[in-house]
């Protein structure tokens, strides 16, 4: 019986050398390992600064608050996403506003975001979806011209470009995670580059209590005084985890090149087979493919994306589904009043997606398994 996850980690030897000797040496929490990371971060994504942090919500947390989102704010936000996106804004007081996406991409659609801009908004989230970059010129451009920030939720996405450009360095802040099922995993870990080094500071106060020096600052200035200028968190990330996370970066180019080759054998197996549809894919970008997502097509009950779903997990396949619209969450519910029928290509596409098996550990017997399965459906 296969067992066959959506995603999967990839560690090795040398991951877990860099961490036994991080473990060794005199720093356990914030030590040399965290300027490290973050520089091969900034250098691999082309930002001026990356800011290293306890996991990727945290990113968007430290993000929401380095441009003073508050209460009476509005936030644009893409209801296809994991809730994370949209709960930043809510933890800082203000309110997602959602625009509903492109029905070929599931990337949120340019062209309807400036009905929902309001003198209350201050910032638009956009997800560069299942590894997909979303049209930076287009939403820079609505930025721009509204006095926005653009902060891109890119954790699908790293090692993508737009545009011959990486992701990390085309939006104000751009947040990567580092939980297992992404890219790289430090086992928690976010990250959040940016070319303005003060918003970059801002977040390095924040992940630590909001106090202004670190203590290894503190140690070089031989003082004991600190002070804690703003309300910040523990969102601190550890020096061994950071040690994992240079060590998987240098993998990564080896590891994107393994998803695209294992998009293209879905693509070719799906092509002109008129039940699965890949989702299309813009000739202005390269793909990382965190999520390989197709729409089941047939409208016959036993052959509809729930009941694929099913005979898929029976099979020892673990499709999944990404992801129930965020304003369908009893909670955005509750609080926002929000509905169904507020974006109706997102809600549409939910009943009919499914994430197939990607990852770099994937083996191509595994694949020809599950595309064989799936077609075996229709046959
Ligand atoms: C994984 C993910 C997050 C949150 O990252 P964590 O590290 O799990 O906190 C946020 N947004 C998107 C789109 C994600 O996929």
């Amino acid at each position: 019986m296969m067992d066959i996850p959506y995603g999967c980690q990839y560690i090795d030897a040398s991951d877990i050398a860099a961490v036994v000797e991080a473990l060794r040496s005199e720093w356990l929490t914030t030590g040399p390992k965290v300027p490290e990371f973050e520089e091969a971060f900034a250098d691999f994504t082309g930002a001026k600064h990356a800011v290293v942090v306890s996991n990727g919500t945290a990113a968007l947390h430290a993000a929401m608050h380095a441009i003073d989102i508050g209460p009476g704010d509005e936030v644009i936000v893409s209801p296809m996403t994991f809730a994370a996106t949209a709960n930043c804004v809510v933890y800082q007081g203000g309110k997602p506003v959602f625009v509903d996406v492109d029905s070929d991409t599931l990337l949120i659609d340019p062209d309807r975001i400036e009905e929902k801009i309001t003198p209350s908004t201050k910032a638009i989230i956009a997800v560069d979806y299942a590894g997909q970059p979303c049209n930076y010129d287009k939403i820079r451009a609505i930025a721009r011209k509204h006095n926005l920030s653009y902060v891109a939720d890119s954790c699908h996405a790293l090692g993508a470009a737009y545009k011959g450009h990486r992701v990390g360095a085309l939006a104000d802040m751009t947040v990567f995670s580092f939980h297992p099922v992404k890219h790289i995993t430090t086992g928690e870990g976010g990250m959040i580059t940016t070319d303005n080094p003060i918003l970059a500071e801002r977040m390095r106060v924040f992940r630590s209590h909001g106090i202004a020096t670190d203590h290894r600052q503190r140690e070089k200035q031989g003082s004991w005084y600190y002070e804690m200028v703003e309300l910040g968190y523990n969102y601190r990330i550890t020096d061994f985890q950071c040690a994992l996370g240079i060590s998987q970066l240098n993998k990564l180019p080896k590891w994107l090149a393994r998803r695209q080759e294992i998009a293209r054998v879905y693509d070719e197996a799906f092509a002109g087979f008129p039940y699965v549809m890949p989702l299309s894919v813009s000739k202005d970008v390269l793909h990382a493919y965190h999520l390989y997502v197709v729409r089941i097509m047939d409208k016959e009950p036993s052959k509809k994306r729930e009941s694929v779903f099913k005979h898929l997990r029976e099979k020892g396949i673990g499709a999944n589904v990404h992801y129930l619209p965020v304003h369908l969450h009893p909670f955005y519910k509750k609080r926002f009043n929000t509905s169904a029928g507020l974006c109706p290509v997102a809600e549409q596409a939910y009943e009919q997606i499914l994430s197939l098996p990607i990852f770099p550990k994937l083996e191509s017997c595994q694949q020809e398994y599950v595309i064989k399965t799936i077609k075996d459906i229709w046959s």
